[in-house]
């Protein structure tokens, strides 16, 4: 987002100020909306560190969502990653295009919980992760072969697939949870569009009426926002 500090609205709007935890600007925070799904596999997401800052990240999105879930930060110095990363245990796989992977349909009828290891990085990161993280060596590789296309629109290139991260862990939790898939997997991708076209919108990318389940404010913080998205479209 391009902003200088030249102008006048409340530091309540400024859109550099950001919710700590859903990224967005005040105003348009998410955290409220994101449901809490209990489920019987474990997601564990691997965050390329230039990554895990981004408002635009997915992949963090869908962990705050799954509870049980956790995240780890790849390629930062000062935040080594936990020992072990996965317990001997677990029965882990890693959701990656690797010639050697297999279908993640394969382990859905597993009798044991699958703890689902997802890269979460452009392709290239997450091709390193997989390479840089030794203990990910003999775990195996899965892919999804689901050929619904994707429905982020905030990145030129979206990851490999051209899935973003939340879209992949979705398909994965419908395939990974019997029954309860298809819920789960509506769920994440509800808050997803909720994000998605609140971003959108702030980009001055989409009109107010096609955001999904309305902006916050039938009250007085609409015309904030308003102001806003006319504040950043002067200036782009
Ligand atoms: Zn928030």
């Amino acid at each position: 987002m391009r902003l200088s500090g030249r102008h006048t609205m409340s530091r309540r709007d400024h859109p550099e100020v950001r919710c700590s935890d859903c990224r967005m600007p005040p105003s348009l925070c998410i955290c409220a909306l994101e449901p809490r799904l209990e489920t019987r596999s474990r997601l564990l997401l691997l965050v390329h560190y230039r990554e895990a800052r981004k408002p635009t990240n997915t992949g963090q999105l869908a962990a705050r969502c799954l509870v049980g879930s956790r995240v780890a930060i790849v390629g930062d110095r000062d935040q080594p990653l936990p020992v072990p990363l996965v317990a001997a245990a677990e029965t882990a796989v890693l959701l990656y295009p690797s010639d050697d992977a297999v279908p993640l349909a394969t382990f859905a009828a597993s009798p044991a919980p699958i703890t689902l290891i997802v890269p979460d990085g452009n392709w290239r990161q997450a091709a390193k992760m997989g390479r840089r993280v030794p203990s990910l060596d003999r775990i195996p590789r899965v892919t999804l072969d689901d050929p619904a296309p994707t429905e982020y629109r905030l990145r030129a290139e979206p990851r490999e697939g051209g899935l973003a991260t939340l879209e992949a862990i979705a398909r994965a939790f419908r395939i990974l949870e019997g029954d309860a898939g298809p819920a789960v997997e509506a769920a994440l991708l509800d808050i997803f569009r909720i994000m998605v076209t609140r971003t959108l919108w702030l980009r001055g990318a989409l009109p107010a009426d096609q955001v999904v389940g309305g902006l916050p404010g039938d009250d007085p913080s609409l015309p904030a926002a308003e102001r806003l998205f006319q504040d950043e479209r002067l200036r782009s």
